[in-house]
């Protein structure tokens, strides 16, 4: 990789600063294209004004109301913008990665084969997964759900007499709500991933799948570190920030009694695990302490080594637009004097198997590659949806495992196809979007108003005769109507829109005259 001055207009004009700053010397360049990553620019911003938006607001299990959480997210425009922007980046960088790769289409069908063949055939895999990672020397366990994960890793815990935990970024630790479990049973969790760090410090769930703190401005980070860590708070430099933690987070690393790590995938032939990072930070989980806990959702599992090949080069392309993870670790079994476990975990997992028009979500790997090219998710941020998975994919899965909190959720989609068409394993996410809209409302698991509208315009539409008059009726209306009919507090519809003026001729009458009767 070279590294050229920066001498050009870059494709950064449009980016926010935290983006790139438009000097800067440092940024590494090839083929014309910046490099670096998206948060690797350094110069500090000038102190923001703006106030971080907060995700949804949860009130039990009443139904999450992305869009009021989204609203607050837009109203926030330098969050809005930097969001906006960083995570296109991150989609631009997936594009060029891709046009290098002329046999990418064929991987992304090759990686949806494979994991659709591991899926219809699940038993015989984990099957033969467990007495392999059992001959290495592994400890096996499975767990039925969320609350037997825990209680398992617990218990592997207690049994060490381990008080405090290293922890790499793991979306399944999340779905378990483990870390606020381990707090009630008196174990300290200390996250290793940078991005999370920053999370479970702000006390956040993570609003990314792959960049845990990618709503945040280096300004917020600033504050989170001053309060927590007591760094400057008019400090911004990512530098700055980075060493910092690194410093107060290293001796608790070193002093952590065991360590976890999540896993992309399982190889069923080995019995082994493969964990891909940025940071290395999974090798520190995994290597400091003498005793590694694996937690692994069942459908990670693929059938042989030689498959890994396909994914990996899917994987971080899609995700960050980078060639591959810096880290990709394999783990095979404890080293000498140490101990591994493994826990399987389903969650929802075989239930979601069962489900004729959804199961093929289980292929998903976590690349985010949905989520970054999403309009909604760009400029809504991942907290607004109020759950463990956000974007495309969440809107997916999330009603898996509660449809009657995650009602609203399939309908924060234009239903635009973007996702569907960068996914790496071929998910059909917008098509199934769409099924969860049709089996929420035979389930009356949609809103009543919404339900109510719908039927309305059912009607309308299937009468001719009526639709074409209330065109005309409303045309006239429109004309005369004072404004504040249709644009007022109670129309959600009317806070961002304006009516189009109506043409003045429809295109039903213009037939009519043109062509008569004539069909
Ligand atoms: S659904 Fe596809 S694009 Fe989205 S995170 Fe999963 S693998 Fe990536």
């Amino acid at each position: 990789m070279s590294t050229e001055p920066n001498t050009r207009q870059s494709d950064s004009g449009m980016l926010h600063p935290e983006l790139l700053e438009p000097e800067d010397r440092d940024a590494i360049y090839r083929d014309g294209h910046r490099l670096d990553h998206a948060e690797g620019s350094s110069k500090p911003l000038r102190p923001s004004a703006e106030k971080q938006p907060r995700g949804a607001t949860i009130r039990g299990n009443r139904p999450v109301d992305q869009a009021e959480a989204a609203a607050r997210f837009i109203a926030a425009p330098e969050h809005e913008k930097m969001h906006d922007e960083r995570l296109w980046d991150l989609r631009q960088k997936r594009d060029r990665e891709m046009e290098h790769i002329p046999e990418w289409e064929e991987l992304r069908s090759l990686a949806s084969a494979i994991k659709e063949h591991t899926l219809t055939h699940l038993d015989e895999y984990l099957e033969q997964f467990e007495a392999n990672a059992r001959a290495n020397g592994v400890h096996v366990h499975w767990a039925r759900d969320a609350a037997e994960h825990n209680r398992i890793v617990h218990g592997i815990l207690k049994g060490h007499g381990a008080k405090s935990l290293i922890k790499s970024k793991s979306m399944l630790t999340e779905e378990c709500g483990f870390r606020h479990y381990m707090a009630s049973v008196g174990i300290e969790v200390i996250e290793t991933d940078l991005g999370e760090r920053i999370q479970q410090l702000d006390n956040e769930d993570p609003s990314h799948v792959v960049v845990p703190a990618v709503h945040k401005l280096r300004t917020d980070v600033a504050q989170v570190f001053a309060k927590n860590i007591g760094t400057d708070p008019n400090n911004n430099d990512a530098h700055y920030l980075a060493k910092a933690l690194r410093e107060a987070n290293r001796p608790l690393v070193l002093a952590a009694e065991a360590g976890m790590t999540g896993c992309n995938f399982a190889v069923a032939e080995t019995g082994g695990i493969t964990v891909c990072t940025n940071e290395g930070n999974a090798d520190l989980s995994a290597n400091v302490p003498k005793l590694h806990i694996a937690s692994i959702g069942i459908e990670k599992i693929i059938p042989r080594l030689e498959h890994l090949a396909v994914f990996v080069r899917l994987l971080s392309r899609s995700a960050v637009g980078s060639p591959m993870t810096q880290y990709t670790s394999h783990f095979r079994g404890p080293r000498e004097g140490g101990e591994m476990h493994f826990v399987l975990v389903d969650n929802g997992r075989s239930e979601r198997l069962a489900m004729e028009e959804f199961w093929t979500s289980l292929k998903c790997i976590r690349c985010g590659a949905c989520m970054n090219t999403c309009p909604v998710y760009r400029r809504s941020g991942g907290l607004s949806y109020g759950a463990t998975y956000s974007g495309p994919i969440g809107l997916i899965i999330d009603p898996t495992f509660n449809q009657h909190k995650y009602s609203n959720l399939p309908y924060a989609s234009t239903l635009n196809g973007s996702c569907s068409n960068v996914c790496p394993v071929k998910i059909n996410i917008h098509e199934q979007i769409y099924a969860w809209r049709r089996v929420l409302v035979e389930r009356h698991e949609s809103p009543l108003a919404k339900r109510a509208a719908m039927k309305a315009a059912g009607e309308l539409l299937s009468h001719p005769a009526a639709y074409r008059a209330a065109i005309a009726a409303a045309d006239e209306a429109l004309a005369y109507l004072p404004r504040f009919i249709i644009y007022n507090g109670l129309n959600a519809w009317g806070r961002h829109r304006e009516v189009p003026h109506p043409p003045k001729r429809t295109f039903h009458s213009w037939y009519h005259a043109t062509h008569g009767d004539e069909k």
